[in-house]
């Protein structure tokens, strides 16, 4: 129902086979590819389904709470895998309903995710309603565990307000490093992290501003 999360107690216990039947088990004397990429709140896709076949040996995966809309991406998926008409097939892209505000560390074992992206973030404007924003300082301390060191947490939004509080936050935190956005002119995953979604596209349409702050992992300080 829409009220009960299916998580596992531990990575180890999520049935990625299900999700990348053709990546798993891994052929003879290679290692078994693992999720790298996760779009946070994906909605409808569309971020994965223009990355799937840019980037076909990369398992990437959509996390969204809402039932209907991960129902929507899951059938997405199974119809352009049986087309299969582009590199990969898309069996390198899956989705998943998923609270990624409680379970990220349920999912993703420590530095197991390259990527993370934040794309049009739902912006809870109400002062009292910032605390359920999806990147806090709480929350960030539980991106970075995921994340590897080098890896990169990508922010997107429309709203100036929201944007200045991820930028502040994440550059407040101490396994963060914001990357210079001139450093990201050319990076492809960048672009279509600004303007493959459907709320990217939404606001492109309405003429509304982008806001961008990437952000790299740093290595954990020395013990
Ligand atoms: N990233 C997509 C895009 O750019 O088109 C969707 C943007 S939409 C404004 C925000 C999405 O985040 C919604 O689909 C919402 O259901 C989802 N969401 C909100 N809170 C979430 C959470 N805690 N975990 C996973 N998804 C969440």
């Amino acid at each position: 129902t829409d009220h009960e999360l299916d998580y596992p107690a531990s990575p180890d216990q999520m049935d990625w086979a299900s999700h990348y039947p053709a990546y798993f088990p891994a052929k003879d004397g290679t290692e078994q590819k693992q999720v790298e990429w996760a779009d946070v709140g994906c909605g409808f896709g569309g971020l994965i389904m223009a990355l799937g076949p840019q980037f076909p040996d990369t398992l990437m995966l959509g996390m969204e709470i809402r039932v209907s809309v991960t129902q929507y991406v899951a059938d997405r998926i199974a119809h352009q895998r049986q087309l299969a008409d582009k590199p990969g097939g898309y069996q390198n892209v899956s989705v998943i309903r998923a609270n990624s505000m409680k379970h990220m560390p349920n999912f993703f074992a420590k530095g197991q995710l390259s990527k993370i992206f934040f794309l049009f973030p739902d912006p809870h404007f109400k002062l009292r309603k910032q605390k359920a924003r999806i990147v806090t300082t709480a929350l960030l301390a539980e991106y970075a565990y995921v994340l590897r060191p080098g890896g990169i947490m990508y922010t997107v939004t429309d709203v100036k307000d929201l944007h200045e509080w991820m930028d502040a936050h994440s550059r407040a935190h101490k396994l963060f490093e914001y990357i210079p956005t001139e450093e990201m002119v050319d990076d492809p995953i960048l672009l279509a992290a600004r303007t493959a979604t459907e709320e990217g596209r939404k606001v492109e349409r309405n003429g509304g501003d982008k806001w961008v702050a990437c952000f790299r992992r740093l290595p954990d300080p020395e013990a």
